[in-house]
């Protein structure tokens, strides 16, 4: 495995006594050269695992494996080399490339922080990375301003893989873009990501996004996960009532099977991470919701096998729920 999260939590103070619950006991693995789509709304958590996992905020337990190795509490000193095997795309490329650097500035930075290329070589390098995420060399000499946004992001494709990574977690990398040059920034990761065979985890709250990216799915509600599976399976039969929810909220292509299709409109917002709801988190929105709901926490388990687990106590081996008929 490339990556292994093993029961993370990350509580955050918020004054006065108050905690936020942002992750809560999240365990997930990416094998070599997959791509995981980490799903959920705002507020879900899913950006504090990202960030657990490059190391960017510290977790308050569980431990993160990088290819083999427990990093979870190496000193930042002992981390700079591993950075060299981890990298991310943000999901604002404008605030994320410094503007008082050249693009090729930009591109070579990792290069020569990490000390692996000089000379003629760091250009080339540079040089050979810019055709491989589309941009013309010319560009090489701009600044970030005078680049557009989808531009600013292939920008940001060749920084984070310039060092050839063995991960990379990108943060909802193309919800700031135009919607019409969002679908060639992901055809453009998934070329990238079968080339280099980089493992991924791929955050976003769009679960269309990731359809035809990510090999895997874990599906997050406040803090914790409620459904894991291959990401047909998922979109084949989604078992959590949530994911079943985000799903039929997600349009499809095909007009008649648009009007057809049952929705679950799912009541009120994600409550706060503050004061997360006892028993399933997820029972103060969920249309299938029984007494047991309220008190019981459901484990995740996996009753069919393949891999695809879920978190719900009406998931049975014999049965499994439908949010959509509850409508
Ligand atoms: Fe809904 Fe209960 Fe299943 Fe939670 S455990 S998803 S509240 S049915």
């Amino acid at each position: 495995m490339i990556l292994r999260v093993d029961n993370l939590v990350k509580h955050y103070g918020a004054g006065r006594g108050a905690v936020v619950h942002a992750a809560d006991g999240v365990s997930l693995e990416i094998a070599q050269g997959e791509v995981l789509g980490l799903v959920g709304e705002s507020g879900s958590g899913k950006s504090t695992v990202g960030k657990c996992v490059l190391r960017l905020t510290e977790p308050t337990s569980g431990t993160i494996e990088l290819d083999g190795r427990d990093i979870t509490h190496l000193s930042r000193r002992a981390l700079r080399p591993l950075r060299r095997d981890v990298h991310m795309v943000f999901q604002d490329p404008y605030s994320s490339l410094n503007p008082r650097f050249t693009i090729e500035q930009i591109v070579a930075e990792p290069l020569r922080r990490h000390g692996v290329a000089k000379g003629g070589e760091v250009s080339r390098r540079v040089t050979a990375m810019m055709e491989r995420v589309g941009l013309p060399r010319q560009m090489l000499a701009r600044f970030p301003h005078e680049l557009s946004g989808g531009q600013r992001q292939r920008v940001g494709l060749a920084r984070a893989l310039i060092l050839e990574p063995k991960l990379v977690v990108a943060d909802e990398p193309v919800s700031a873009l135009d919607v019409s040059v969002q679908a060639s920034v992901l055809n453009l990761i998934t070329d990238l990501q079968r080339d280099m065979g980089f493992s991924c985890l791929f955050i976003t709250h769009d679960l269309s996004v990731v359809r035809f990216l990510a090999d895997r799915i874990a599906v997050m509600y406040l803090g914790e996960i409620v459904e894991t599976g291959p990401t047909d399976q998922i979109f084949a039969e989604p078992r959590h009532p949530y994911t079943q929810a985000l799903l039929s909220a997600a349009p499809v292509p095909d007009p008649v099977e648009q009007r057809q299709r049952r929705r679950v409109v799912l009541g009120g917002e994600i409550p706060s991470p503050l004061d997360p709801p006892p028993g399933c988190r997820f029972h103060t929105r969920c249309p299938l919701a029984q007494d047991v709901c309220r008190t019981a926490v459901p484990a995740l388990r996996d009753p069919y096998g393949g891999r695809h687990t879920v978190a719900c106590h009406l998931v049975t081996d014999e049965k499994i729920p439908d949010a959509t008929a509850a409508h």
